[in-house]
């Protein structure tokens, strides 16, 4: 099996949308669309699976992920839902003329084909302690799409973000795709894609973008995913939150911005804390980068944006003002249907 080009990739659903995209016709998002492409978006609770042509995009389906059986297990289920999709809306498979595939990573490249070695699908990274139904050291993803359909590309989630916010989102000027920027996600857990000189920055195996598994602290109960103790991911992440802060009656992120709206000190010390580490990873990319503009979307940062940007703005601003003065951070112009459009993005750039 010859993969041919690998491009980097990673994404998120985290609106259910049956039947279409919405509020899409203001978006013109599916202007130019030659053929049938397949739309694939894969995170680590659930995968989704839509097909897109000139009409839009529509025939989603939805399933947990694959974690169980043998380590292609969840590129066979994405062959399968591919088919379930055009099946659902009268179409064929074999119709298909091209796959993009939004996907949580990060990426290992084996015989040029991507596999996953995702912290929470693969259960052999972390050992038994982890809980999950498997030891796979990777999660074969890309090899059983390329023996079934021509074109295919595999992309990290933000990188796929990253791309729509570039081509129907923020991140654009005077309706052009930005050429020094990123896409920024606070959620389950912390991802990003990032754009240099116009170039959509892939890395080695495409994993360009974690900066989310930066150390910045030595916080031994920043346990992240991936292993790293004092990561970005580990201390501020969704799922980072209940893991440090349930032992003081914060069960949740909800549970803890209720708190906080509500006027509990503690609570609110707590999400100052998140935002300096969030926003000081935001300033570490304005001056690595020397980014013009960042979009930010996921499930933490969306449900709370108006109460957060004021504080992340904070740790950016004023600092270094040659690098920073002319910077904005902004909400997702795709709100939270960013990661419906990433793969859709893929496929047609
Ligand atoms: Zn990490």
């Amino acid at each position: 099996m010859d993969c041919g080009h690998v491009f980097a990739l990673d994404r998120r659903l985290e609106k259910e949308i049956d039947g279409g995209l919405s509020g899409s016709s203001s978006l013109d998002a599916f202007t130019g669309i030659v053929g049938l492409k397949a739309c694939v978006d894969i995170g680590g609770t659930k995968v989704a699976v839509s097909v897109a042509d000139a009409q839009g995009i529509r025939g989603r389906v939805v399933e947990p992920t694959a974690k169980e059986g043998a380590n292609d297990a969840l590129g066979q289920q994405i062959v399968r839902l591919i088919g379930e999709s055009c099946a659902s809306v009268g179409l064929s498979a074999a119709d298909v003329t091209a796959v993009g595939v939004s996907s949580c990573g990060p990426f290992v490249i084996r015989n040029r084909c991507i596999e996953l070695t995702a912290p929470n699908i693969c259960g052999g990274m972390a050992g038994k302690a982890r809980g999950l139904p498997n030891d796979w050291a990777s999660a074969v993803l890309e090899a059983p799409l390329r023996a079934r359909f021509r074109q295919v590309r595999v992309a990290n989630d933000g990188i796929g973000a990253l791309e729509a916010e570039r081509r129907w989102g923020a991140l654009q000027v005077n309706g052009k795709a930005m050429d020094n920027c990123a896409y920024v996600t606070w959620s389950t857990g912390i991802g990003m894609g990032l754009c240099v000189d116009g170039h959509v920055l892939h890395g080695k195996n495409g994993n360009a973008g974690h900066a989310g598994h930066m150390f910045v602290s030595d916080n031994n109960d920043a346990l992240c995913g991936c292993g790293n103790i004092g990561d970005v991911e580990g201390l501020i992440a969704g799922n980072a939150i209940p893991r440090r802060f349930a032992s003081s009656g914060y069960a949740d992120a909800a549970a803890l911005f209720v708190a906080t709206y509500a006027g509990d000190a503690k609570a609110n010390a707590i999400v100052d804390d998140l935002c300096r580490v969030m926003g000081r990873t935001l300033y570490n990319l304005v001056v690595t980068l020397d980014l013009q503009r960042i979009s930010m979307g996921g499930s933490v940062f969306w449900h709370h944006r108006e109460f957060l940007l004021p504080k992340l703005r904070s740790h950016i601003s004023g600092k270094l003002g040659s690098l920073t003065d002319s910077f904005e951070l902004v909400p997702a112009g795709l709100g939270d249907t960013v990661g419906d459009y990433a793969a859709l993005a893929l496929v047609l750039s």
